[in-house]
């Protein structure tokens, strides 16, 4: 029995995805960032198609327990650190690199008085004001770092640029400035790059970079699509047609009637809802793809379904497939559409939409 709605997740152009990564920055090692469940492609489908990647990145440790479990034995950071005792632990366990970004995690290492020979990420936050520790506790906290661990231990240095989507934005060259100053006396590798930095920011292709969204084939920046930047997309979102309804002119659709015929037509209802993830902001005339050409939702979205306007689609018929972002319809019009972005889109597709690994 074939699911009505569905995504297919294409691991190859995850693969292609990842060589537009490499072009951009050809000297750097690439941690490929798959939190969140892999934004919410399956974060074992999105891990398989990155083998060949230098290192996997997660937020969370029970992520990482998850690669680990299934057989990955590549170098995995993860961003957010350990939390606790029993967290570091699984931290040495699973091998797994902490990313250190506050006292507390600090003072868990010192509590742990065995030596670590664990690989750290130490973040410095350059501006963002989200994780890491100021430039100015720097030295005190790298040489508190440093009595923690053993001999071959290594500790590298992370930043996160706040703007770096904005090419015009001074504070991103800032950032990257105050970073380098910060950790330049000390050797180590440097990481700095999201998707956007390695776009838009040569002077943010450090050792390391570390792209999440363009592996899904998304666009960082408000004013282009991943089609535009040579990405492929990765997931496809697909449902059915499962009613035609004629309207006469003056009749109201779906909850509150916020959309009313203004003649005689032909309404499609598709099998797909923000109980599946689709945004229920998507307002009235957001395209949606059926026999690959574009038609207007109306009205609003409900939990399982939502209306389109089949003017333009004489031939539309009961289970024609429609397809809701992917190829020929970008996640990131949509995004707009629905007042958001690309990615609040794709992680928040939720867990009865069966992904389809291609
Ligand atoms: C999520 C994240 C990334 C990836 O950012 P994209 O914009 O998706 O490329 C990189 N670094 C850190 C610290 C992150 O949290």
């Amino acid at each position: 029995m074939n699911p009505v709605t569905y995504a297919t997740i294409d691991l190859l152009a995850i693969s292609h995805n990842l060589a537009v990564v490499r072009h951009y920055a050809p000297h750097a090692q690439i941690m490929t960032v798959i939190k969140a469940d892999g934004y919410g492609h399956g974060l074992l489908s999105v891990a398989k198609a990155l083998t060949k990647a230098d290192a996997l990145a997660v937020a969370r440790v029970d992520e990482a327990i998850r690669l680990r479990k299934a057989g990955f034995k590549q170098r995995l950071a993860v961003l957010e650190g350990f939390m606790s005792r029993e967290e570091l632990d699984a931290f040495v366990t699973y091998n797994l690199e902490a990313v250190i970004h506050c006292a507390e995690q600090v003072g868990l290492l010192e509590d742990k008085k065995d030596l670590c020979s664990l690989s750290l990420w130490l973040k410095i936050d350059s501006g963002m004001n989200r994780l890491g520790f100021k430039p100015t506790e720097f030295l005190t906290i790298y040489h508190r770092l440093k009595a923690c661990l053993a001999f071959d231990a290594i500790i590298h240095f992370m930043t996160h640029l706040a703007n770096a989507d904005d090419e015009n934005d001074p504070k991103t060259l800032e950032q990257i400035k105050l970073f380098k100053k910060t950790v330049n006396p000390f050797k180590g590798a440097c990481s700095i790059a999201n998707s956007a930095g390695i776009f838009s920011w040569k002077a943010a292709l450090s050792d390391w970079v570390r792209p999440g969204l363009m592996l899904y084939g998304i666009s960082p920046f408000e004013k282009k699509t991943g089609g535009q930047l040579a990405l492929k997309p990765v997931m496809n979102l697909y449902s059915q047609l499962i009613a035609i309804k004629e309207l006469q002119k003056g009749e109201a659709v779906g909850y509150g009637g916020t959309w009313v015929a203004d003649k005689t037509m032909r309404l499609g209802i598709v099998a797909i809802g923000y109980g599946d993830g689709y945004p229920r902001h998507a307002k009235t005339g957001t395209p949606v793809l059926i026999n690959g050409q574009r038609v207007p939702l109306v009205g609003r979205v409900s939990m399982d379904m939502l209306t389109v306007d089949l003017s333009l689609q004489p031939q539309a018929k009961v289970y024609d497939s429609v397809t809701l972002w992917g190829d020929g319809l970008a996640v990131e019009e949509i995004a707009i559409c629905a007042n958001t972005i690309a990615y609040t889109l794709v992680c928040g597709i939720t867990p009865r939409v069966i992904k389809i690994e291609l």
